[in-house]
């Protein structure tokens, strides 16, 4: 039998399985904050469970774990970049960012992505699976312990399409901000999406107060179904329409993912459609150079998203170029991974 991944599960289902073992409720709260709040690895460090109970909880139940494959440390500014390896010998990137207020995490919530999205690593290293909701937590515990610090925020920008996982993304949320165990404030989560509308709709739904960015990178049809295949799908209106539900359910601004590349997007005509399409809603635009990947050949320099910018700015746009962080150890997500996973092409050079 396939042991439970005892870190992904509720408190109220953990009771319900430690009670059809014949165990009293108030196990599963210890159970739980030792998983949660002391972030134990093993049942043997929950010393204040009965060794009986322990013993049958590690025959029925697994703490997953993850690995530093990689790290790489930037040299300009404090941010590092960890290569993880999960248990079935996949791997996923996690980037650490000093923010003025404190420690914040980029997140991966699938181990590849499905989007295909033109100008992104992750899309070229292709798609494998979900990750598990313990293996998006495990990665805030794994680099507070590595890194020695305390995380304060999280955004869901790494590799994958959260909404793509929703199910297991909510959970992650869930246990993430419970109040009998992690108690993180959502209002200092970001989730990122390419522009999945019925997920949008949902999440506006279930008003959880976290941030949602939106990844734009064009406005108008033409060109943002030539870089992002989703739009094809769910096209600008529909996108734009959820956004405003989202806005006006939960009473929180949307921002907009915005990579600039040079002659695809950052046209006097791009400005003018971007501002045409906001109009009217308040929103922010987050400008940010677009990151150079090797198969691709999308680029931009800092001084042509700041020759956008002044564009949008004449439109009366909200924008503000995105500091780029740890520019020297592209930090951009994906590209680690795809390294990773065809060494044979790349080796293990850096
Ligand atoms: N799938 C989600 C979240 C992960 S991608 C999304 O699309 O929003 C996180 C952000 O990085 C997105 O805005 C994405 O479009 C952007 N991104 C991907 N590749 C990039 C690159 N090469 N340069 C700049 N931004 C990139």
């Amino acid at each position: 039998m396939e042991q439970r991944d005892i870190l992904s599960m509720t408190l109220p289902e953990l009771q319900a399985a430690v009670t059809a073992l014949g165990e009293p409720k108030y196990r599963a709260g210890q159970i739980y904050r030792a998983l949660h709040v002391r972030k134990v690895k093993s049942f043997a460090e929950m010393l204040d469970i009965p060794s009986k109970l322990r013993a049958e909880l590690e025959t029925l139940f697994c703490i997953k774990s993850l690995f530093v494959s990689r790290k790489l440390a930037s040299s300009l500014d404090d941010t590092v970049k960890y290569l993880y390896r999960l248990s079935d010998g996949q791997f996923v990137e996690t980037v650490l960012m000093h923010y003025h207020h404190g420690w914040r995490l980029c997140l991966s919530t699938q181990v590849g992505c499905k989007m295909g999205c033109a100008f992104c690593a992750s899309a070229i290293a292709g798609y494998i699976r979900d990750l598990t909701p313990s293996e998006m937590l495990l990665q805030i515990d794994e680099t507070e312990r590595d890194a020695g610090v305390s995380i304060s925020g999280l955004v869901l920008m790494g590799i994958g399409e959260p909404m793509d996982n929703a199910d297991n993304v909510m959970r992650f949320l869930e246990l993430l901000s419970d109040k009998d165990g992690r108690q993180m404030s959502l209002r200092h989560v970001t989730l990122s999406t390419c522009g999945i509308v019925p997920g949008i709709r949902a999440l506006a739904d279930r008003r959880m107060g976290l941030t949602l960015a939106v990844s734009l990178h064009s406005a108008t049809d033409t060109g943002r179904s030539r870089i992002m295949p989703v739009n094809r799908r769910y096209p600008l209106q529909e996108l734009m329409e959820a956004c405003r539900y989202y806005f006006e359910t939960t009473g929180r601004r949307v921002t907009f993912e915005y990579a600039v590349m040079e002659g695809e997007n950052d046209s006097s005509r791009d400005a003018a459609a971007l501002a045409s399409l906001l109009k009217g809603t308040a929103a922010h635009v987050n400008l940010i150079p677009v990151n150079s990947v090797r198969e691709r050949s999308y680029h931009a320099t800092r001084q042509a998203a700041h020759a956008f910018l002044q564009k949008l700015e004449r439109l009366g746009v909200h924008a503000t170029v995105r500091r780029t962080l740890g520019a020297d150890i592209e930090a951009a997500c994906g590209q680690l991974r795809r390294d990773a996973q065809q060494p044979s092409v790349y080796g293990e050079k850096r």
